[in-house]
């Protein structure tokens, strides 16, 4: 019989993207580099690499910003696949697109609530 709710092994192939995706951003954020100051070695370094050693910095700054939420997010789909809540909308509660879910398996809100809350 057809049913609405996602299948078991479609999830169970999305919890490993995320448990994956969640390993990643783990090592990614385990690595230090981004949140050591810059070291400005103003003896060897000219003007114009000064310059790029901070733009670098804060580059990885926000990249490890960007790594932290993702990581909360991921965190999050999963605490939600424990409770047997996951691919549903968050707002809703409607069953969220199956593409929509296999393009971004920590996605917490259905097509229609995210533009709506992007509108805003
Ligand atoms: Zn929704």
């Amino acid at each position: 019989m057809p049913s609405s709710s996602p299948g078991k092994d479609r999830l169970e192939r999305l919890r490993g993207l995320l448990e994956a995706e969640q390993a990643n951003l783990e090592a990614q954020l385990a690595d230090d580099d981004a949140s050591r100051p810059v070291e400005l070695d103003q003896q060897s370094v000219g003007r114009v690499s000064r310059v790029d050693a901070i733009q670098q910095q804060q580059m990885a700054l926000a990249g490890r910003q960007q790594a932290e939420r993702q990581l909360q997010l991921v965190r999050r789909a999963l605490a939600r696949c424990e409770r047997e809540e996951y691919g549903y909308c968050l707002q809703c509660g409607e069953p969220i697109a199956a593409a929509r879910l296999e393009a971004q398996p920590f996605v917490e809100l259905c097509l229609e609530c995210q533009s709506a809350v992007e509108s805003r």
